[in-house]
């Protein structure tokens, strides 16, 4: 059965609760997404950008303390990885925009003010193309075009860390450069932010603008939800779920949401004014955290300390053309080349570092559909297998494809062995060096980086090449033949399966070592 998009939309409704159903109501979601940029300063002042693990209060000076007297110098680097991340996003670059100071008291922002982007930001009016499991196959997937109002520039806060009754500050986050995406509110399920939030993930890593790493909190959600009856055009006071950093807390989240609004609706008291929540992982509840605010209690007012931005027609063709293939495009075009299936692609283009890694692999093994196979299956299980069994990452999995895939990646470049490596492993396979099975024994010693993760050296020091001299088989088979004579009479009778047992036979008696192809080959030609 073809769903149309609205069919699916009540689905999923429906799943989420029964009772929305009953009440026929729809989930009216937008998410704010928060990227750090990956540039190597800050966005006013030359500090390192990359803190992490590095010395509370080891990467900060007096702008990004702010200190009186000091003046922002923007980052030409950021504005451009910004910039870069809006056209990739289908966003229009603004020929003219500026900063504004976005004026609130928090302990982890030193100058009581965040320099943000207000009404003219740097980039509008952009739209990406999401995808999701259909919740009745649970395999095909649904296209929907989610809109996106802007992504603005601006700079992080610090980090309070709560110990007993003191609380920490750490600045070495404070002036790190982010891009705040705001979604249109065209998000109608946690299924469908999720896949929102994911294909907002890999497009900015192809950008190159962030890592985008969620274990490092370089990417946090704010998710706008409220419900409105069917049918209705207009919405209704919604709750702001506040930093969410993993897919499953944004997931887990707004379906809680959705839940205690359901509730509110049916007892006749549906929300009456906005509210900021935040959510409790531990508990799977949203909390109150206070009545939102608006743009108003912000005081915005133009930055004095830098003048706006001006971008040139020909400046922002040149970024646009500096672009890579971005994850649709290069999907379709696995599918299309490499003959790999729809899941296959998507899994392997969610990451660019994933997908370059795949390529490379497939390219100089000429055996793509092999290659995807065992980068899929066998590296990344692997992977998988040795993160589990590392302490503390149980966590890691819970969040299921999207988390392990994104931990994956990282690893792929931290890897003891080259994507070259693994082309010339799959490559002695197809040359009948090796067997499937002593393949797979020698990817295990190339993950600890036994001689330098080389396949052919580690085969050899394991003495698991294959024999592939004939004479030498032919003795195996000559053996093998005289000591099942019955076997071979059953054989010459017409049983088919007695040829696989003497194949077996002869591989046994050579330490498994002889190639099956020849061992077949040989056996074949002695019994007829
Ligand atoms: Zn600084």
């Amino acid at each position: 059965m073809r769903l149309t998009a609205g069919y699916f939309i009540l689905f999923q409704s429906i799943s989420l609760s029964v009772k929305i159903h009953f009440m026929n109501l729809e989930a009216i979601i937008g998410l704010e997404i928060h990227a750090q940029i990956s540039t190597k300063t800050k966005m006013f002042c030359g500090c390192d950008n990359d803190a992490f693990g590095k010395e509370p209060n080891s990467c900060i000076c007096p702008v990004c303390t702010g200190q009186p007297g000091t003046l922002p110098v923007p980052n030409s680097s950021a504005i451009e990885k910004g910039a870069k991340a809006a056209l990739a996003l289908g966003c229009r670059i603004l020929p003219h925009s500026k900063f504004d100071r976005k004026n609130y008291f928090y302990p982890d922002l030193p100058a009581g003010y965040q320099i943000s982007q207000f009404d003219e930001p740097i980039s509008e009016h952009g739209a990406i193309e999401i995808e999701v499991r259909d919740p009745s196959t649970g395999e095909s997937k649904l296209k929907k075009k989610i809109g996106i109002t802007r992504l603005h520039l601006e700079n992080d806060a610090g980090k309070l860390t709560h110990v007993g009754n003191s609380s920490l500050v750490d600045f070495n986050r404070a002036g790190t450069p982010l891009m705040e995406i705001v979604s249109k509110p065209d998000i109608r399920s946690p299924a469908e932010a999720r896949a929102y939030a994911e294909a907002v993930q890999a497009i900015v890593q192809y950008a190159g603008s962030s890592h985008a790493d969620m274990f490092k909190g370089e990417m946090r959600f704010d998710a706008s939800v409220s419900l409105r009856p069917v049918g209705e055009e207009r919405l209704y006071p919604r709750a702001e779920i506040k930093n969410l950093n993993s897919f499953k807390a944004l997931e887990s989240a707004i379906a809680y949401e959705i839940k205690r609004q359901t509730k509110l609706w049916e007892a006749g008291t549906p929300p009456a004014s906005e509210q900021t929540v935040g959510w409790n992982d531990e508990k799977g509840e949203t909390y109150l955290m206070r009545e939102k605010e608006s743009a108003a209690d912000y005081r915005y007012f133009p930055e004095p300390d830098i003048p706006p931005l001006e971008f040139t027609p020909e400046q922002i063709a040149a970024w646009k053309s500096e672009l890579p293939e971005l994850p649709l495009a290069r999907r379709a075009r696995f599918v299309q080349d490499y003959q790999l299936t729809e899941q296959d692609a998507a899994t392997l283009t969610a990451d660019k570092v994933l997908a370059d890694y795949f390529e490379e692999v497939a390219e100089k093994s000429g055996q793509p559909k092999k290659a995807a196979n065992w980068v899929l299956t066998e590296v990344l299980g692997r992977m998988k297998n040795k993160l589990l069994a590392e302490d503390g990452n149980e966590m890691a999995f819970e969040d299921g494809e999207g988390i392990l895939l994104e931990d994956s990646i990282d690893s792929v470049l931290d890897l003891k062995f080259t994507a070259s490596q693994l082309a010339a492993l799959i490559k002695m396979i197809e040359d009948g060096a090796i067997s499937g099975k002593q393949a797979k024994e020698i990817l295990d010693f190339m993950f600890v980086g036994e001689d330098g993760g080389d396949p052919a050296a580690i085969a050899k020091a394991k003495g698991m090449e294959q024999v592939s001299d004939s004479s030498a088989i032919e003795k195996f088979v000559d053996e093998v033949i005289a000591a099942n004579e019955s076997v071979v009479a059953d054989f010459k009778s017409g049983k088919g399966n007695a040829l696989g047992f003497l194949v077996g036979q002869v591989m046994k008696a050579s330490g498994g070592q002889a190639n099956p192809k020849l061992v077949n080959e040989l056996l074949a030609k002695k019994l007829n």
